[in-house]
């Protein structure tokens, strides 16, 4: 099977980068991960001051995908997400959306499933992707950074089982993620998750003909629209409105999408802390199989 190591990383998502490997569509891939703060946080001696900020939120990649060509979709299955032995976090004042009196550090075990938090408390963990997308479109886009191509979105539901949607555009599409985190709430507040180093398995599928408000979701039986913006409110209106676009286009009558959005739907917060704010709009998919139509036209979303 077709391996990325972490060395294979990139900061910018761009047209420009050098493919690291080339795959089919349908192939799987494994991509092995570099911590957010790219390994150089080990103790609670080192202080996120001291990094390079040339080695924070590393992408491992990019992918070169055949046959992936501009106005394609990439549908990445997310196979399977294999956590570090150990995460950290880092709070300094001024990160985040939450008082912090000085610079720190902190550094977890990650066993038996569970992030050891303390003397007190375990987490189960939930291990998602933080940063994941394709080139984008225009110039480069940092990895720390959010956008229509995905990037540092930071949503806790790109977890294994999930298949995320994403637009190509640039021949090949160029895909890369890092930035995995044991575990992180919506918004992650303090301004990070669980950071973890670890390996993700995807399956990589060029769909063609795919009209829909990119990036989607599908993730524990729900849809999922996710939208970037300057402000929360402008990232949760282009949520929503992007889900309405994505069942109208499914199919659905866009009154009843209107009210079944706001009965059954959730906007949610995905995180406050990037140089662009994320929201996700969630919608049960079995609402769409009860009108029988599928997220996309093509079927893709079977699964
Ligand atoms: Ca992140
Ligand atoms: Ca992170």
């Amino acid at each position: 099977m077709l391996r990325i190591p972490k060395e294979n990383n990139i900061i910018v998502m761009s047209r420009e980068n050098a493919p690291a490997a080339r795959a089919k569509s349908g192939d799987t891939v494994i991509f092995e991960t570099a911590d957010a703060f790219g390994g150089q946080i080990t103790s609670e001696a080192d202080v996120f001051s001291s990094i390079g900020w040339d080695r924070v939120n590393p992408a491992t990649g990019p992918l070169y995908i055949e046959g992936a060509e501009p106005g394609d979709c990439l549908k990445v299955d997310i196979l399977d997400i294999k956590a570090g032995g150990k995460a950290a976090m880092v709070m300094s004042p001024g990160f985040g959306i939450l008082e912090a009196s000085a610079e720190k550090s902190f550094v977890f075990d990650i066993k038996e499933g569970k992030v050891f938090f303390d003397g007190s408390i375990t987490i189960d963990i939930e291990p998602m992707i933080g940063v994941i997308g394709t080139a984008p479109a225009g110039g480069g886009v940092a990895t720390g950074t959010p956008g229509p191509h995905g990037g540092n979105m930071d949503c806790k539901q790109i977890i294994k089982g999930a298949a995320l949607y994403l637009p190509v555009n640039v021949p090949g599409a160029l895909l890369s993620m890092g930035d995995l985190h044991a575990v992180m709430g919506d918004g992650e507040v303090a301004v990070c998750g669980a950071e973890m180093a670890g390996e993700v398995t995807v399956r990589v599928t060029v769909l063609k003909g795919v009209k829909a408000p990119l990036p989607v979701l599908i993730s524990k039986n729900r849809v999922m629209t996710v939208a970037s913006a300057p402000t929360l409110d402008e990232a949760a209106k282009t949520a929503a409105v992007n889900m309405r676009e994505l069942l109208i286009g499914a199919g659905m009558d866009g009154e009843k999408a209107n009210l079944l959005m706001s009965l059954v739907g959730d906007l949610r917060i995905c995180q406050v802390v990037d140089p662009l704010m994320t929201a996700r709009m969630e919608f049960n998919l079995d609402i769409l199989k009860a009108y029988g139509v599928c997220v996309f036209r093509n079927g893709s979303d079977t699964r």
